[in-house]
């Protein structure tokens, strides 16, 4: 089965022709641009599928500086990433927030991407891993959590993070097992029908090791999804594993 390749670009880059050409260079990826870029990188046939950063918690129009899911789609995005370390740590999302906003990614059909993931790896880790896991996917129904990209992103090995390093691909297994377990014991989902995708300082050298384990479907690549030739070496060993 062919593995998945998404590129979130954060705040980057700071110039729609900059976009444009990273676009352009993402062929077979899925690209989650800054909002502002999607109209634009809709209408360049690049090979790569759009999707968005965030969404607003519900269509209310009072919600100033938000974006709703209605008018994402109507943009071209796909996918949506829901709960992103960054704005659960950064920006003050509860997992509340977090779960509505899956709630209204599902709502208007689009696909979610779904980011969980321990701030350090302490004692306490795997307790906290399976209160989020828990509180993120609360009240979905078993269907709706198939259709999830459940992204494991330890807080830790997000490159931004200071003092960051990509996690082992045996840790990161350990974690999505904990992870399945909460899924599989509170929902009696199938383990084969969860899709995991690991995230935190992947770069061409070690893409592999993540891209090439059966219980990963595909990777979330922050700052190498900026540099062209680093992020199309990534795409091309999804293609070869
Ligand atoms: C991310 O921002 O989701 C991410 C995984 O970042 P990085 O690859 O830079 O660690």
């Amino acid at each position: 089965m062919s593995k998945i390749v998404i590129a979130n670009w954060k705040m980057n880059p700071q110039t729609l022709v900059e976009a444009e050409n990273l676009f352009r260079a993402s062929s077979g990826a899925v690209v989650c641009p800054p909002f502002v870029y999607l109209e634009e990188l809709a209408k360049i046939d690049s090979g790569a599928v759009l999707g968005a950063q965030d969404i607003a918690v519900s269509d209310e129009p009072g919600q100033t500086g938000e974006v709703s899911g209605e008018m994402l789609k109507q943009l071209g995005a796909k996918y949506v990433i829901a709960g992103h370390s960054d704005r659960r740590w950064k920006l003050g999302e509860s997992d509340e927030t977090v779960n509505k906003k899956l709630k209204e990614v599902l709502e208007h059909e689009l696909m979610p991407i779904v980011c969980v993931g321990e701030k350090s790896r302490d004692s306490d880790f795997k307790m906290f891993l399976q209160n989020q896991v828990s509180l993120t996917f609360s009240g979905l129904t078993k269907e709706q959590i198939e259709k999830c990209l459940i992204a494991y992103e330890p807080v830790w090995a997000i490159s931004t993070t200071p003092g960051s390093r990509s996690d082992t691909p045996e840790s990161a297994i350990e974690s999505i097992k904990i992870i399945k377990e909460v899924l599989v014991e509170n929902w009696k989902l199938e383990i084969g029908n969860l899709s995991f995708l690991y995230g935190g300082s992947v770069i061409s050298t070690n893409a592999r090791d993540f891209l090439s384990l059966k219980e990963i479907s595909g990777v979330l690549v922050g700052g190498a999804s900026l540099d062209k030739e680093e992020f199309k070496k990534i795409i091309d060993i999804s293609l070869n594993v």
